[in-house]
């Protein structure tokens, strides 16, 4: 059974029990939420070293970085050493999505070492193994693509990317309306390929059933991908983007039918001044699932800075109501993420998801600010560095620039907290 069925059964399982003590809540209360589908335990049954957490209604905003290989850069190590870099600055799960070098092997060495929830997007190794069989993405069976499902479950990825809702009426919305940026996510394109190639529907929509089928035995969480999410915010809230919404709406509902665990993906690149609105859609049509939110960027003139881009974005976002923020890196729209790029997505994304909980008002989220507020007053120095999110940049920053006073070197004998010490 999975968590959903066992919460649906009753039972409060270790994995509940884990996440409500760290959550800081009943486990009873987490239970029922996890009954209904407005909180996931993404935790395949194969995952051994999983330190399970929890996505959605009343917790803390989650976030995830993407690491993963590229035809051009695919050591092992370097996926190793970003793996560690995520967990040093804590990030709460880990996508990978590699596309180079020996793709199953990768995974497999990165479950066995992740104690990191684990996702991915089965999509991508189908497109580079079948290349190496001598034939294209297009020409893949249903059949095969389920074996990769399959195989890839069994390696114990806690949670897949599936672009199931891509439907062909989705995609005539797109052509029929017009975008200035296209379809820019990489799994959306790949699918939308095969079946304008094949003149089918979307086979991972065809098969939705089959899909629900080895998620349940796995306990695979389905996070419904928007292939049609926008890549420009001109694009933004779309009738494409809204029509997949409508789809991911449905397939939530069977999946939850099914017993099988289910958050959505949401955009991409949005005007700030949209953001709302789209998480009020999503959790409507979406009978509340988690949402999983792509950054989102708001601007994008600042290839460089999407990390900054993006934690505008996603704070807005978390405050409204997003569950769970994927990291974007300064790399984005540039290169393949280096393990200095991983850190500062990991921090930028991280202060974006408090952000969102010191207005959901997550417990203990504003009390951490009152903390630093106090600490700061009183210049006591290693009491911010414990409270701060960045203890490492902390440190670098004094030490670097030491102060003659008591204070730091910014206004040195004028600070204002020796200025009005007894106020
Ligand atoms: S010296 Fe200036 S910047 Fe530094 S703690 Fe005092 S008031 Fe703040």
């Amino acid at each position: 059974m999975t968590q959903l069925e066992k919460a649906r059964s009753g039972e409060i399982t270790p994995e509940i029990e884990k996440v409500a003590i760290k959550e800081n809540i009943d486990s009873e209360t987490l239970r029922e939420l996890v009954s209904t589908g407005r909180v996931v335990i993404p935790a395949n049954i194969n995952h051994k070293n999983l330190d399970p957490i929890g996505i959605g209604k009343t917790l803390k905003t989650k976030i995830n970085a993407n690491i993963g290989t590229s035809g051009d850069f695919h050591d092992i190590k370097d996926e190793i050493k970003k793996l560690e870099m995520c967990v040093k600055y804590k990030a709460d799960t880990v996508m990978d999505l590699s596309t180079g070098g020996d793709i199953t092997n990768i995974r497999r060495e990165l479950i066995g070492k992740s104690k990191l929830v684990f996702g991915n997007v089965p999509v991508y190794q189908m497109v580079i193994d079948i290349l190496k069989k001598g034939k294209t993405f297009v020409e893949m069976l249903p059949e095969e693509m389920l074996e990769f499902i399959r195989m890839q479950a069994e390696d114990g990825v806690d949670y897949m990317t599936i672009h199931s809702g891509l439907t062909r009426r989705a995609v005539d919305k797109v052509k029929s309306h017009g975008r200035s940026a296209g379809i820019v996510s990489r799994g959306g394109s790949l699918t939308v390929g095969w079946m304008m190639h094949n003149k089918k529907e979307n086979p991972f929509y065809e098969y939705f059933d089959d899909i629900l089928e080895i998620a349940r035995e796995f306990d695979v969480t389905l996070s419904l991908g928007d292939g049609l999410r926008p890549g420009a915010i001109s694009d933004g809230t779309d009738q494409g983007q809204i029509e997949e919404l409508l789809t991911l709406g449905e397939l939530v509902k069977r999946s939850r039918k099914a017993g099988v665990q289910v958050m959505v993906e949401g955009p991409g690149h949005i005007q700030l001044k949209d953001i709302e609105m789209n998480i009020q859609l999503q959790k409507s049509i979406c009978d509340e699932a988690p949402f999983y939110v792509l950054g989102p960027i708001v601007t994008d003139i600042a290839p460089g800075y999407d990390h900054i881009t993006s934690a505008i974005g996603a704070s807005i976002a978390a405050s409204a109501g997003a569950d769970f923020l994927c990291y974007v890196t300064p790399a984005e729209h540039l290169g393949l993420p280096d393990e200095d790029d991983v850190k500062q997505g990991i921090i930028a994304s991280r202060i974006a998801a408090h952000v969102g909980d010191i207005s959901k008002g997550v417990k203990g989220a504003k009390e951490r600010d009152l903390k630093m507020g106090i600490a700061r007053k009183n210049l006591d120095w290693e009491g911010q560095k414990k409270i701060c999110l960045d203890p490492e940049k902390f440190n670098e920053v004094r030490t670097d620039r030491v102060s003659a006073t008591e204070a730091c070197s910014m206004c040195g004998s004028l600070c204002v907290y020796k200025v009005l010490e007894n106020f």
